[in-house]
């Protein structure tokens, strides 16, 4: 037996108890003829003590361990004379009487200790030895928790969780695949799936009703804090049911969770329509934490003479509550703010309510006291408020006032990490026109279902068809979406028609699914969540690297690995990859 204890297990009680422990060396310490070890393995830290009177065996043994050496430790567990009120064992410690080197450890190149000295970098390349420190594996241990609660839950709603392949067919809708050459079929290419979107729909085609996996995705995009070329999905599909069912079935999953993983009792699940979403919150993944919503001042501020204004068409406005007092200078940044290109405002109009009820402006050459008192009431603004207006065409405007309403959120400190607000947002449109490419593309995907009242629209205008698609929405990131599905193959390739498929690339390419249909699909409905996404936020942290115990870095790369990395040409010979090479 290796050890009869853990390190976090050990209190008082075990005073007098002969125990066995073994782990890493966190720190060795000398103090007056005593050399006091701490000991940490998974569970916690427990000192070990070797004192004066400790064999000379034992001390030749000490001597030679250092930093993250395995040992094992044997000795009685006595009460400590001073007490660490840090950590779960610290009224103990143990009195060794037999010492055994496991492994020894070389430096480890930082500090793993809660506050490491390790630079990003360095700890990404020794992942294993960041993954010892206590921060980094509790959100490990945050993500087993609550796939395990996601895994009681669904399988208590009688879904059974099927694996689908990984090894699929490269589609040219959504992200760039990545791709796999075969060996056996000489030219040919399986692509990783970006989702198993159309596996799941087959299950239902099949009668599985209700299925669900936690999965890996790839999609081969250009990095961000929250993105991975691989990531993890909460994966569902069910049969035989509306957007309704579907919606109360993943509310319940995220109360359940909010429940079990964080005692936090969720009530208010509020739905909201994508155009009411983008109108307040020029989001369509609303923060509804705070209020600070966005204004219409359109026909407010017209015909003054003030041109940016007059030629716009659509001027909006925030109320930041008690920021009259803002200096020019926080002003000053503010417009820097937002006339950076991520942004990509060409300038910040401002009014300052002032406590005795006038107004100071930007703009004051070109708007009276009385103009910008209607402003005022346009915004909901009370004396000691910053009103904030942004001009220019509708859409960009509005996510511009969202990207400012969310900084004046931090900025005001709104954004409490340990405050839950989720919600729907439902109704999204079906379509996106991109004008680049001058077509429609699926705002979700081809498989989602118009809702019905907007059928009629997909010969007229399909711009304005309403999908039945929904996202769960959670402290203004979006969590998880999914939609009712098309189930009838005449319907579907009609939308691949709209999608600009012609009949033979729809049929190439999805041929398999709308034939499925023709041999009784039944109505059907799903949902993913970003696990990854999920648990960061549970954890609060900003971003998902964090959970993940093996990350990508931002280029893509594992460090620690060293991968992606050139294969030998025995092996590109082998897939046939070395005759483009070979040309060049
Ligand atoms: N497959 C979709 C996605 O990955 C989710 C869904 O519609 O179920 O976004």
């Amino acid at each position: 037996m290796y050890r009869t204890h853990t390190c976090g297990e050990l209190r008082l009680e075990h005073q007098g108890t002969e125990t066995t422990l073994a782990g890493w060396v966190q720190r060795k310490r000398e103090l007056g003829g005593m050399t006091f070890v701490d000991l940490r393995d998974r569970y916690g830290i427990t000192q070990l003590v070797f004192d004066e009177n400790t064999s000379s065996e034992l001390t030749d043994k000490l001597k030679k361990i250092g930093r993250e050496y395995v040992i094992q430790a044997t000795g009685l567990v006595r009460e400590r004379s001073s007490k660490n009120k840090n950590i779960a064992t610290g009224d103990i410690e143990i009195d060794v009487k037999a010492l055994n080197v496991l492994s020894a450890s070389a430096t480890p190149p930082f500090t793993i200790e809660d506050e490491s000295d390790g630079g990003d970098d360095i700890r990404m390349k020794y992942r294993y030895l960041d993954l010892r420190r206590n921060p980094v594996r509790e959100n490990l241990v945050l993500r087993s928790n609550m796939a395990h609660a996601i895994r009681s839950y669904l399988n208590e709603q009688q879904f059974i969780e099927t694996e689908t392949p990984v090894l699929i067919k490269s589609t040219p809708e959504g992200a760039r695949d990545f791709v796999v050459p075969s060996r056996m079929n000489e030219g040919e290419f399986y692509a990783l799936p970006q989702s198993p979107q159309t596996f799941k729909q087959l299950l239902m085609v099949a009668g599985f009703d209700r299925y669900y996996q936690i999965v890996k995705c790839f999609r081969d995009e250009d990095l961000r804090a929250d993105r991975q070329p691989e990531f993890t999905q909460i994966d569902c599909e069910m049969a035989f049911v509306e957007q309704e069912d579907v919606l109360n079935t993943f509310e319940g999953l995220t109360k359940h969770l909010f429940k079990t993983i964080k005692n936090v009792e969720v009530t208010d699940f509020p739905r909201m329509p994508y155009s009411e979403a983008i109108a307040n919150y020029g989001s369509d993944k609303p923060d509804t934490r705070f209020e600070m919503l966005i204004n219409d001042l359109t026909e407010v501020v017209k015909g003054k003479d003030f041109k940016v204004f007059d030629e716009a068409e659509f001027i909006g406005g925030i109320c930041a509550t008690g920021c009259a007092e803002y200096t020019r200078k926080q002003l000053d940044a503010l417009t820097n703010w937002v006339k950076r290109p991520q942004i990509g405002a060409k300038g910040l109009v401002y009014v300052k309510c002032n406590e005795d009820g006038t107004f100071k402006s930007s703009v004051d050459k070109f708007y009276a006291q009385e103009d910008l008192q209607q402003w005022a009431a346009g915004c909901n603004a009370q004396p000691g408020d910053l009103i904030l207006v942004l001009s220019g065409d509708k859409s960009h405007t509005l996510d511009a006032l969202g990207a400012l309403r969310l900084e004046m959120g931090k900025q005001l400190g709104l954004m409490d990490k340990n405050t839950f607000k989720p919600l729907w947002v439902v109704d999204f449109p079906l379509l996106e026109w991109d004008e680049e490419t001058q077509r429609h593309y699926a705002m979700h995907h081809p498989f989602t279902a118009p809702k019905p009242e907007d059928i009629a629209l997909l010969d007229t205008e399909p711009g304005k068809v309403r999908a039945n698609a929904y996202d769960l929405v959670i402290n203004g990131v979006e969590i998880g979406g999914g939609s009712v599905r098309i189930f009838d193959s005449e319907l579907q390739a009609k939308m691949f028609s709209l999608l600009g498929f012609t009949k033979e690339e729809a049929e190439a390419q999805f041929g398999f699914l709308m034939n499925a249909f023709k041999f009784g699909a039944p109505p059907h409905a799903g949902i993913a969540f970003g696990f990854d996404r999920l648990v960061s936020l549970f954890a609060g942290l900003d971003t998902i690297r964090d959970v993940i115990a093996f990350p990508k870095n931002n280029a893509g790369r594992d460090v620690m690995i060293d991968s992606p990395s050139t294969i030998s040409d025995a092996q590109l010979d082998e897939l046939n990859l070395r005759v483009e090479l070979k040309n060049k």
